[in-house]
């Protein structure tokens, strides 16, 4: 087998075997391949083009899963529980989601990205607490699970060589958009890491990945496809992500309105987002006869204080030297600048990607892979789409210092309206 007869294969329309798949990542995760960059990027566009079928989107997926080491979750008590973001603007969803998860008895191990460009990423964010390691080894990871239920490391090398260095190249190829070869790289990694039951929140708009509803549609069935063949469980829940998830936008500001969700007394949507997931996640562990009844438990366990002592457990099992309460009650080191309604009336939209931009330029985001991002500054989102207010009263309150462009970007992503819009759901889908 060559790599010049699977480019031309791909190239003509026809489709992949196991053996060509594995092939493809050994040389992908090989150091020394005989492979080039010209010829996999070659492939990459031809599956661009072409697509794969539902038995090669899995097929692909495994060969990436075992392209280098994966972590084996037993004799950990089953289910074993990952979940995934799509990415978006003020999605800081893991951090209070994944206590809720492990206080339910769900073994919840999670490797999770730096952000890039307009949306964030959770280590970046984590890296906020003092005393956090976002880096454990697999040994490690284990041992904590194992320990409370719940450990997160940020992406090691070691997991999906194959996909990392396909990635790179895909970045710089033009060849990210593709929904086979996105569901096979996002699978893939949670397969390594050893989980057997997947949450994926597919996040569709103007601040996400997925722009359109049919498109996020697509890549759910795509993820489908795959679970369906290697036999996961896998749910997927599609949100709007238009505009921003919660109030917080930034590091430290997304995480303490994570902790604020835990301890209690947080309002706006997000803490029902974190609910409605937790709902499907345990409807789809068989903890729970319907995502209703899911999220019912739920919320009962965040009422009770188990999500938090979990919390608490996690941040010290990571070696924080914060609580969730002390970071619930903390605020930022940058200066507050307020965005006044310009009239009286309703709060009927606040774009996305124009907020998250605008937060990425203030220094919260990188606009490439090696820059450096300032961790207390963000924007807090006062008002929030359908709530009412007065001229003059804060819909925004940006924290570091607002340029010209920052202001218009604001401004811009800022619609009020004299009548009061009609109510906006979050998810708009469940696969
Ligand atoms: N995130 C991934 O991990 N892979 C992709 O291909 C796109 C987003």
């Amino acid at each position: 087998m060559t790599i010049i007869d699977l480019i031309e294969r791909k190239r003509d329309g026809f489709s992949h075997s196991p053996e060509e798949f594995s092939f493809i990542a050994e040389q992908a995760a090989n150091p020394h391949p005989k492979v080039t960059d010209a010829q996999f990027a070659a492939w990459l566009m031809a599956v661009v083009w072409r697509g794969m079928n539902p038995e090669e989107l899995a097929q692909f997926t495994l060969a990436l899963a075992h392209s280098g080491q994966t972590l084996s979750l037993e004799p950990l008590p089953k289910p074993w529980f990952d979940k995934h973001s799509t990415g978006g603007v003020g999605d800081k969803t893991t951090l209070s989601l994944l206590p809720m998860l492990a206080a339910t008895g769900l073994t919840v191990v999670k490797m999770s990205g730096r952000g890039l460009g307009i949306t964030g990423g959770t280590t970046d964010k984590l890296s906020s607490i003092a005393g956090f390691q976002t880096e454990l080894s697999l040994d490690q990871m284990k041992s904590q699970a194992q320990a409370i239920g719940l450990a997160l490391t940020g992406q090691t090398p070691k997991l999906t060589p194959a996909d990392k260095k396909l990635y790179a190249l895909r970045d710089v190829t033009g060849t990210v958009p593709s929904i086979p070869l996105i569901a096979s790289s996002v699978l893939s990694k949670k397969i390594a890491g050893g989980a057997d039951h997947i949450l994926i929140d597919l996040k569709v708009g103007s601040g996400a990945f997925m722009q359109t509803l049919e498109q996020g549609a697509l890549l759910a069935q795509a993820m489908r496809d795959i679970a369906q063949g290697l036999g996961l469980k896998l749910r997927v829940v599609v949100s709007d992500m238009n505009r921003p998830l919660g109030r917080a936008i930034g590091n430290r500001l997304e995480v303490i309105e994570a902790m604020q969700t835990l301890v209690g007394g947080a309002t706006g949507d997000f803490p029902d987002f974190c609910l409605d997931a937790c709902g499907h996640a345990l409807h789809l562990a068989g903890l729970a006869p319907t995502p209703e009844a899911g999220r019912t438990a739920a919320l009962a366990e965040l009422n009770s204080g188990q999500a938090l002592a979990k919390a608490e457990a996690w941040l010290l099992a990571q070696e924080a030297t914060e609580t969730p309460q002390s970071i619930a009650q903390s605020s930022v080191q940058a200066t507050p600048h307020v965005f006044p309604a310009p009239h009286s009336g309703w709060v009927s939209h606040l774009d996305a990607r124009g907020l998250g931009m605008a937060a990425m330029r203030l220094g919260a985001g990188r606009q490439t892979a090696d820059d450096t991002i300032d961790l207390q500054v963000g924007i807090w989102i006062n008002a929030q789409v359908g709530d009412p207010v007065q001229t003059g009263q804060p819909i925004l309150t940006v924290y570091g210092d607002p340029s010209d462009e920052v202001r218009r970007l604001i401004e811009d992503a800022i619609v009020v309206s004299a009548t009061e819009p009609s109510p906006q759901t979050r998810i708009l889908r469940v696969l």
